[in-house]
C-alpha cells in the first residue's frame, strides 16, 4: 500500500494558516492592552503630580495670608511706637516688630522655594500630559487598525475553516485523530519533512534503515525523536 500523506500535508498547511491568523490577531490585541496599561500608568503619575502641586499651592496661599496679617501687625506696632510712654514699652514693641519681620522673611523664603517646586511640578505635569496624549493617539490608531484587521482576518479565517472542513473529509478518521493529537503536542506541526536523513521537525538524524523505508513511502512512519509523521522531501523541494 502506498501511503498518501498529501491530504494530511494540505490539512497541516491550512491549520498553520489558521494559527498564523490567530497569532496576528492576538498580537494586535496585545498591543492595545500594552498601550492601555501605559496610559493607566501615566494617568496615575499625573494624579500624583496634581496632588503634590495642589499641596504646594495650598501652602503658598497660607503663607501669603500669614504674610499679609503679619505685615498689618507690623504697621500697627510702628504706628503705636509714636505714642508709647515708657522705654520698656518702646523696646518691647521694637522687639515684636523685629520678630515679625524675621518671621515674614522666613515665609518669603519658603514661598520662593515653593514657587520653584510649583514650576518644576508644572513642567513635569505638562510633560506627562503630552506623553499621555501621544500614547492615547497611538492607542486609538492601534484600536482602529485591530478593528479593521479583525474584520479582514475573520473573513479569511471563515474561508480557510471551510476549506478545512472539506479537506478533513478526505482523511481517514483514525489518522485524523493521530494528526490532531500530534498537532496539539508539537506546536501545531504534526508532520515533518525529512531531507538527507534529517527530520526537519526536530533536526535529529533518523536511523539509515528507517530512512530507506521512508523513501519507499509504503507505510506511515513516525520520527523516533519527535514522533511527528514523516515524509520524504528532496533538498530541492524544500528550498
Ligand atoms: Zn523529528
Amino acid at each position: 500500500m502506498k501511503v498518501d500523506i498529501g491530504n494530511l500535508l494540505q490539512l497541516q498547511t491550512i491549520d498553520l494558516q489558521i494559527n498564523k491568523l490567530d497569532e496576528e490577531m492576538a498580537e494586535g490585541v496585545a498591543e492595545i492592552e500594552k498601550r492601555q496599561a501605559t496610559i493607566a500608568e501615566r494617568q496615575a503619575a499625573i494624579g500624583e503630580l496634581e496632588a503634590k502641586l495642589e499641596a504646594c499651592e495650598k501652602r503658598r496661599r497660607e503663607l501669603d495670608a500669614e504674610l499679609e496679617d503679619e505685615t498689618a501687625r507690623i504697621k500697627e506696632r510702628q504706628t503705636k511706637l509714636m505714642s508709647v510712654q515708657t522705654n520698656r514699652e518702646y523696646q518691647s514693641l521694637l522687639k515684636e516688630i523685629e520678630d515679625g519681620k524675621k518671621n515674614n522673611k522666613q515665609r518669603e523664603d519658603e514661598s520662593v522655594q515653593l514657587l520653584e517646586q510649583v514650576e518644576l511640578l508644572q513642567r513635569r505635569l505638562e510633560e506627562q500630559r503630552n506623553q499621555c496624549g501621544a500614547e492615547e493617539g497611538l492607542l486609538s490608531e492601534a484600536t482602529q487598525k485591530v478593528g479593521s484587521l479583525k474584520d479582514e482576518l475573520t473573513a479569511k479565517r471563515e474561508e480557510i475553516v471551510k476549506s478545512r472542513e472539506e479537506k478533513v473529509k478526505d482523511v481517514d478518521a483514525a489518522l485524523l485523530r493521530r494528526y490532531e493529537l500530534l498537532r496539539s503536542r508539537r506546536n501545531g506541526k504534526a508532520l515533518a519533512a525529512v531531507t538527507d536523513g534529517v527530520c526537519k521537525g526536530c533536526y535529529m538524524n533518523i536511523p539509515p534503515q528507517l530512512y530507506i523505508e521512508l523513501q519507499k513511502a509504503e507505510q506511515l512512519l513516525a520520527c523516533p525523536s519527535c514522533n511527528r509523521l514523516m515524509y520524504h522531501e528532496r533538498e530541492s523541494e524544500g528550498a
